[in-house]
């Protein structure tokens, strides 16, 4: 049996303030939200990374993450959004169970684009890069 706070919110052994569920997927109020409407969509299956997903999985969050970015916008009247995964320790993941954060954003609301994550160039060329990805 995994210990997950998600699993939990999943299974209503903790309570969640959900927006929307289906079979697949959940999503619910981030409990620190970083903006009015911060939300986080997971899928019900516990797996840590997106590439854990098989294709139809990743698709029906995907779908979802789409459906609420929409909602959200229009009902909390966002100017937009940053939508995001932290996978891994290294990107500031706390909870190992997969998530979206959908995080409304507001004119004057003093967060930064996704690039002010990371600013961590490569040393090496483009092209070698693109070399390293691209091998089958
Ligand atoms: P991350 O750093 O991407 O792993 O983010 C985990 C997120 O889960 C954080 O934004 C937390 O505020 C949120 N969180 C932790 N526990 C709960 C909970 N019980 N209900 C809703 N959100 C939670
Ligand atoms: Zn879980």
């Amino acid at each position: 049996m995994i210990d997950c706070i998600f699993c939990k919110i999943i299974n209503k052994e903790l309570q969640g303030h959900v927006v929307f569920e289906n079979e697949g997927v959940i999503a619910f109020l981030d409990i620190y939200p970083r903006s009015p409407g911060h939300t986080m969509v997971i899928p019900k299956q516990h797996v840590s990374t997106l590439g854990e997903l098989n294709e139809k999985s990743a698709a029906d969050l995907f779908r979802i993450v789409g459906k609420l970015s929409r909602e959200l916008r229009s009902k909390l009247n966002a100017d937009g959004l940053t939508i995001g995964i932290n996978e891994g320790d290294v990107s500031g993941q706390t909870v190992k169970h997969l998530h979206v954060h959908i995080i409304p954003r507001f004119l004057g609301d003093g967060g930064g684009s996704v690039h002010s994550v990371v600013n961590n160039p490569p040393k090496e060329s483009i092209e070698s890069i693109l070399e390293l990805i691209r091998k089958p």
